[in-house]
C-alpha cells in the first residue's frame, strides 16, 4: 500500500517524500487510518519499525486540517530519555516542514529558561520527558487547555524506569476530550492497566509477535570466559563490515573501561550513560552519527531508542538481565528496512538468563565459539586502573595508600587529613571511660 492510500495530508505526503520514504512500514500501514479516524490506539511494536511517523503523520494531518485555532498546544509526546526526546523532535520537525506549526522539547539537565519561552511562546507540538515536565507545569509554564493529542512513547520502558506516577501527575491535569496513543516494545499487565487507566476503547496493533526482534537481525550468540570479553570484542572488530557498532554495558563504569580498553588499541570509541552531561552525551550521539567514531559504548537506560540509521552491529557486551532489553537493544540495528547484526557474549554466569531469553522469544539461539581467536589466553593480573573510580581526583589508591587529593590541597603532616588517633587498648570507645560522663550521665 502506498503511502497516498493512507489518507495524509498533500503538505505531509511532500515531507515524507523528501525523507526518502518509498513506502510505509506495517506500523505505518496499520496505525495511521484509525488515528486518523479518531481512534485511542495502543501501539506494539519494536524500536526501529517505523512508529515515531506511525503517530506523527496522522497527528500532523488532523492538526494541518484545522488551521488557524486558539494558541496553546495541541499535542503532547512523552518519551523517557532525553536523547529520545531530541530524535522524536528532528523526525516531527522534519515531517511537519512544510505547516506554519511550533515545536518545543522539554527535558532535564538543561537550563529551564529556554523550554519555558518555547512553551509561553504557544507551541503547538510538546515532546517532553516526564520529570522535567512536571516541574514546569508545576510553575503554570504550560498551557494544555487546548491539548487535542497525548502520546506515550516507550510507555513499558517509562514504567521500567518509575515514570508512572509522575504520568499520572501530568495525565490528570490534562482535558479528558483528547485522543490517546501508546506505544510499547512489549505487551504486558501493567501496560494493559495503563491503557484502562488512560484511553478509551482503544484499537490494539500488534506487529509481529510478541515481543519478537526485527526479523531483519542475524542474532549470534558467542560463548566466552568473562575475561576475554574484552580481546574477543576487539578480535571482532578487525572485521571491516563492523563499521558502526553500538555497544552494551551494564554498567556506567564498565563502559568506561571497555572505551579506555578500546581506545588504547587504536579504536575510536565514545560512551554513552547517564553519568556523562547532556552536552557529552549529545556530542557522543553526534560523533557516532557523524562516523568520526566507529565504536559507541552505551547502557540501557542512555541509548534508551537512540535511532541511528546505519548502525552494521549491536554487541552485548553484558548479556542483557531482562529479555525486554535485549528486544530493546537488538533493536537499534536492523531499523526500517535495513538488516544488522546482533552479537551476544555469553559467560558461564549467564546461562541461566540465556535460557529465559530463549523461552521469551520463543526460539534458541545458537551458541559459537569465534574463528580465529585464542581462547587460552591467561586472565590478566588485578588492574586497579580498571576498577570503578571512587575519587574524582585521582587513581583508587591500593591498600595502605593515602586517597589523592584534589589539585593544590596540601596533604596533612601527619597523615590523611588529620592528626592521627591516640593509641589505645583496643576497647571499643563507649568501654575506655569517660564516654558516658561526656554525655553528661
Ligand atoms: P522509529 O521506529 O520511529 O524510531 O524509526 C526508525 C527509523 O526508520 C527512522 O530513522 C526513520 O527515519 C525510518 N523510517 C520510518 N518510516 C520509514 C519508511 N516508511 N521507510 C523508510 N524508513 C523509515
Amino acid at each position: 500500500m502506498p503511502f497516498r492510500a493512507l489518507g495524509l495530508e498533500a503538505k505531509i505526503l511532500r515531507a515524507v517524500t523528501e525523507a526518502g520514504y518509498t513506502e510505509p512500514t506495517p506500523i505505518q500501514s496499520a496505525a495511521i487510518p484509525p488515528i486518523i479516524a479518531g481512534h485511542d490506539l495502543i501501539g506494539i511494536a519494536q524500536t526501529g519499525t517505523g512508529k515515531t511517523a506511525a503517530f506523527t503523520l496522522p497527528i500532523l494531518t488532523k492538526l494541518a486540517a484545522q488551521p488557524g485555532q486558539r494558541r496553546g498546544a495541541k499535542v503532547l509526546v512523552i518519551a523517557p530519555t532525553r536523547e529520545l526526546v531530541v530524535q522524536i523532535e528532528e523526525n516531527v520537525r522534519a515531517y511537519a516542514r512544510h505547516l506554519p506549526l511550533m515545536v518545543a522539547t522539554v527535558f532535564g539537565g538543561v537550563g529551564e529558561q529556554p523550554q519555558i519561552r518555547a512553551l509561553r511562546a504557544g507551541t503547538d507540538v510538546v515532546i517532553a520527558c516526564p520529570g522535567r515536565l512536571l516541574d514546569l507545569m508545576g510553575q503554570r509554564c504550560a498551557d494544555f487547555s487546548q491539548l487535542k493529542f497525548l502520546v506515550l512513547d516507550e510507555a513499558d520502558r517509562m514504567l521500567d524506569m518509575g515514570f508512572l506516577p509522575d504520568i499520572r501527575r501530568i495525565v490528570q491535569q490534562l482535558p479528558r476530550q483528547r485522543q490517546t496513543l501508546m506505544f510499547s516494545a512489549t505487551l504486558s499487565k501493567e501496560i494493559e492497566s495503563l491503557t484502562h487507566e488512560f484511553q478509551r476503547a482503544p484499537k490494539v496493533i500488534q506487529i509481529g509477535r510478541r515481543a519478537n526482534p526485527a526479523q531483519t537481525v542475524t542474532q549470534l550468540v558467542y560463548e566466552v570466559p568473562k575475561h576475554l570479553k574484552t580481546p574477543l570484542l576487539f578480535h571482532l572488530l578487525q572485521d571491516p563490515q563492523m563499521n558502526m557498532v553500538l555497544v552494551f554495558s551494564r554498567m556506567k563504569h564498565g563502559a568506561d573501561r571497555i572505551a579506555r580498553q578500546l581506545e588504547q588499541k587504536g579504536v575510536r570509541c565514545a560512551t554513552l550513560h547517564s553519568n556523562r552531561s547532556q552536552n557529552q552525551r549529545l556530542r557522543a550521539l553526534k560523533d557516532f552519527k557523524d562516523g568520526a567514531v566507529r565504536v559507541l559504548v552505551a547502557t540501557d537506560i542512555a541509548a534508551r531508542g537512540i535511532d541511528v540509521d546505519g548502525i552494521s552491529h549491536v554487541v552485548n557486551y553484558d548479556f542483557p538481565m531482562q529479555p525486554e532489553d535485549y528486544v530493546h537493544r537488538i533493536g537499534r540495528t536492523g531499523r526500517a528496512h535495513a538488516v544488522g547484526d546482533a552479537i551476544s557474549f555469553v559467560t558461564p554466569e549467564d546461562h541461566g538468563e540465556l535460557r529465559a531469553l530463549e523461552r521469551f522469544i520463543g526460539r534458541g539461539l545458537v551458541r559459537k565459539k569465534a574463528e580465529g581467536f585464542n581462547y587460552s589466553q591467561p586472565v590478566p593480573a588485578f588492574n586497579p586502573a580498571d576498577q570503578p573510580r571512587r575519587f574524582p581526583h585521582g587513581p583508587n589508591p591500593r591498600p595502605g595508600q593515602n586517597r589523592p587529593l584534589p589539585p593544590g590541597q596540601p596533604r596533612h603532616p601527619r597523615g590523611q587529613g588529620g592528626p592521627p588517633r591516640p593509641e589505645h587498648s583496643g576497647r571499643p570507645r563507649w568501654r575506655r571511660g569517660g564516654f558516658f560522663r561526656r554525655q553528661g550521665r
